[in-house]
């Protein structure tokens, strides 16, 4: 029995020692506007404990045979709630990780296994307390101000963070280009009279995809667009796409609120399906997803048509796919994926600021397009009248647009800064008023 217990005794601490071999061996912060996520890179699997301590604000982790080197330690620079990391050893093997921080937060942990780009690593979050707004209580508005709004656009660059996406073979990475294309496209929005944009994710931190929906929701979205660039394991594959939501993504998706009727009164105007039955529930939320899924396949053939001049497009058609950020069943939504970072010419052209403009001007031009011809009511676009636009259709010509408007051919190539009197289909032409 005795030797038993020394045997079992002598094979424990031979696990610790080898244990004890663990090293963490990177420390990356990621910062984005309600949280922090700080990310070890640990050699092995490590066992955890965190708690907070106030005045000053601290997390401490304590983490089982395991070391950090001092220069580690030094390198992290502060970033988010965090303000500076210091370490220190206990009982022998141990090691305890304070982490400073410039206010209360409440953490959350856990441990990812190795993929191709990471090996084993301790994700802790950090979630800003005290700054957290309550949601409004919900009233109903008797009378409606006749403001006019803006037409809003929530954008969204893809991935963030620890998920770079997909990366190229000379290292350019999707969550960057697409970061770059979304920030440019926000510009582009936003100097539009009647038109603006919120960025779904505006730094290099992840954004879960529920929670992308979510903060479209909240600004009240008119329309959520993703952007993304593909990789294929062919590298001669290229060319952009554009995709909306699928029929069966569509389904799966009414299936989930329906089991959770109680939120699902703000997808179908405010109606409460609470007391419905099933059938009727299921009526009211297809119609409105149906109307969304008709405004999400109306942009995104603008949108097409406009890539389609820009370069090679992958798939001519509008494609359909059950992308969970396309989910919303009341917030149109597209996902555009820009071009094949696989390939390597379109990887070097990704990378370039002056082609991120460009994409960013193609997707621009189908949303102002759509939107334009189709502006949701209350908003400034349904109300605007002066000055005119035209999008240009196949078959007009200059002179039957000067005609139908009754101004004059001069007048409307000044105004539009045409050289000639070529027409690109899909463009917008400013009608200028009679007198001028
Ligand atoms: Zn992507």
């Amino acid at each position: 029995m005795k030797r038993f217990g020394l045997l079992l005794f002598l094979l424990l601490t031979s696990i610790a020692a080898n244990a004890g071999s663990l090293q963490i061996n990177g420390v990356r912060l990621w910062a984005a506007p309600d949280s922090t996520r700080v990310v070890f890179d640990i050699t092995g699997q490590v066992e955890h404990k965190l708690f907070t301590l106030d005045g000053p604000d601290r997390l401490v982790v304590d983490l089982k045979h395991a070391s950090i080197s001092k220069a580690l330690v030094s390198q992290l620079k502060s970033s988010g709630v965090v303000k500076g990391l210091r370490s220190g050893t206990r009982n022998k093997d141990d090691l305890r990780l304070v982490l400073d921080l410039s206010g209360p937060v409440k953490p959350k942990s856990f441990v990812l296994k190795p993929n191709d780009q990471y090996g084993h690593r301790l994700v802790i979050d950090l979630f800003g307390v005290g700054k957290a707004k309550k949601s409004e209580p919900k009233t109903i508005k008797v009378v409606k101000p006749t403001v006019l709004r803006d037409l809003v656009i929530a954008v969204d660059a893809g991935h963030g963070g620890e998920d770079p996406g997909a990366r190229g073979r000379n290292g350019v990475r999707e969550k960057d280009v697409v970061l770059g294309i979304a920030r440019k496209l926000k510009t582009l929005i936003d100097k539009e009279p009647g038109m603006k944009a919120v960025l779904v994710r505006n730094g290099d931190y992840y954004v879960g995809l529920r929670k992308r929906i979510d903060k479209a929701r909240k600004h009240r979205a008119d329309l959520f667009i993703s952007i993304h660039a593909d990789a294929f394991r062919d590298r001669r594959v290229r060319g952009s796409s554009v995709y909306v939501l699928s029929r069966r993504g569509a389904s799966s998706e009414m299936a989930r609120w329906l089991a959770a009727r109680e939120n699902a009164a703000d997808l179908v105007g405010g109606v409460s399906l609470d007391d419905k039955d099933d059938l009727l529930a299921e009526v009211l939320l297809d119609l409105a997803q149906t109307a969304t899924l008709e405004t999400s396949t109306g942009v995104a053939s603008r949108v097409l048509a406009q890539l389609k001049r820009l370069g090679k497009v992958h798939k001519r058609q509008v494609q359909h796919a059950g992308f969970v950020v396309l989910k919303s069943p009341d917030i149109p939504s597209i996902l555009v994926e820009t071009a094949f970072i696989s390939n390597p010419s379109e990887e070097s052209r990704l990378r370039s600021r002056k082609h991120q403009q460009k994409v960013a001007n193609a997707i621009f031009k189908g949303v102002r397009n759509y939107f334009v011809s189709n502006p949701p009511a209350g908003t400034r676009l349904a109300k605007r009248s002066s000055p005119r636009r035209h999008v240009v259709r196949r078959g007009d010509t200059l002179s039957h647009i000067a005609r139908r408007y009754g101004v004059s051919m001069t007048s409307l190539r000044n105004r539009n800064r045409l050289k000639g009197d070529r027409l690109l289909v899909g463009n917008m032409l400013t009608i200028p008023s009679k007198g001028g």
